[in-house]
């Protein structure tokens, strides 16, 4: 999701929460010391548990108190890796370090480039984003509930996964920021005891992006570098070459299974990173043809999609022909953006 931070960082209390812990957050333990923490429909973080430390990778919206859920999973020392910058990712680091002495944190650890207090990434998240997420996923969640009809009648896809979480009341949600403290550099190893991630910079969805691989078990940490949806590459700092080859980097490492940071598929198979690194030496290479379309808050977008892969590149004027525009217009195609972000579409394709 696009960074939103704001030029100055002002003082901010951690957020109270808007959610409970218990209401908004899934817990389910995926096997070999790795917990689901997901907030369905939204954000998936992992916490990695080692024999001397945890780690939990990402801490979401910060919508409810992750701390909560944290502390009644372990008692070892925590170290938090925030997978890149994005808000969505980092949301409870506040809540996270206002609870530190409990959790017995180490770090909020991160891209090297976020430790520089001068950064620009890290800071509090702008309120106007967090309203427009709130009302996009509004509409989300209204699509989310006809389609657990349909699929309740015909289809049983999402039988074992978590419910989507309807917003709460958003109206105190605020995502202070929190500089990390801790650099994590490319290729560099964590231990937690018995097990020990290592560290994968993974440019292209966002410059900072990084990965952690469980070389012990094959997992992959992948937070928004490989997911079970769209993959977003329209944003500022989004950049297909890099992203190309992080992926294809990603594809020749001997991985078991995926853990992907959206949407309500949290493990995926290791197939899906080549072809995710297929699509996206595919469409680098003008292999693919643009679809006019919107990404899941609703923005427009340029679809190039092959083999079951999709990914969103920033809207070109020249892809919005009127076969787009009809295209686009098939909800069942590509997606369903809020009614604001349909008018301004419309008027856009006019
Ligand atoms: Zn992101
Ligand atoms: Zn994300």
């Amino acid at each position: 999701m696009p960074s939103t931070a704001q030029t100055a960082t002002p003082p901010q209390a951690p957020p109270a929460g808007c959610a409970s812990a218990a209401t908004w957050f899934h817990v389910e333990d995926l096997g070999d010391g790795v917990t689901l923490i997901s907030e369905p429909g939204h954000v998936n973080c992992f916490l990695v548990q080692g024999t001397d430390r945890a780690l939990l990778f990402d801490s979401g919206l910060g919508i409810a108190p992750i701390s909560e859920i944290v502390a009644s999973l372990t008692d070892t020392p925590l170290l938090v890796v925030s997978s890149h910058d994005h808000v969505d990712h980092r949301g409870g680091n506040a809540d996270l370090v206002a609870h530190a002495e409990e959790l017995r944190l180490v770090a909020i650890a991160a891209h090297p480039s976020a430790v520089d207090p001068a950064s620009a990434t890290h800071r509090a998240a702008d309120p106007g984003f967090l309203l427009d997420y709130a009302a996009a996923m509004t509409g989300v969640y209204e699509d989310y509930l006809r389609f657990e009809a349909l699929d309740e009648q015909s289809f049983f896809v999402l039988a074992g996964l978590g419910r989507m979480r309807p917003m709460p009341d958003t109206s105190t949600w605020h995502v202070p920021g929190v500089r990390p403290t801790l650099a994590l550099h490319d290729g560099a190893r964590i231990d937690l005891g018995d097990r020990t991630l290592r560290v994968v910079h993974t440019p292209g969805h966002s410059p900072d992006s990084l990965v952690l691989v469980d070389e012990r078990s094959g997992t992959l940490l992948a937070g928004d570098t490989v997911i079970a949806a769209a993959s977003w590459l329209h944003n500022d700092g989004s950049d297909l070459a890099a992203f190309a080859a992080s992926t294809a980097h990603l594809a020749g490492l001997p991985l078991t299974r995926v853990l992907t940071a959206h949407n309500l598929i949290a493990v995926q198979p290791p197939e899906r990173v080549a072809a995710v690194a297929r699509a996206a030496a595919l469409t680098r290479d003008g292999g693919t043809r643009p679809v006019a379309g919107w990404d899941l808050l609703g923005y427009p977008v340029d679809r190039h999609t092959h083999a079951g892969v999709t990914l969103l590149l920033p809207a070109s004027p020249s892809s919005r022909t009127a076969d787009d525009a009809a295209a686009v217009s098939d909800l069942a195609v590509t997606g369903a953006p809020t009614a604001h972000r349909r008018a301004d579409l419309a008027k856009e394709l006019a």
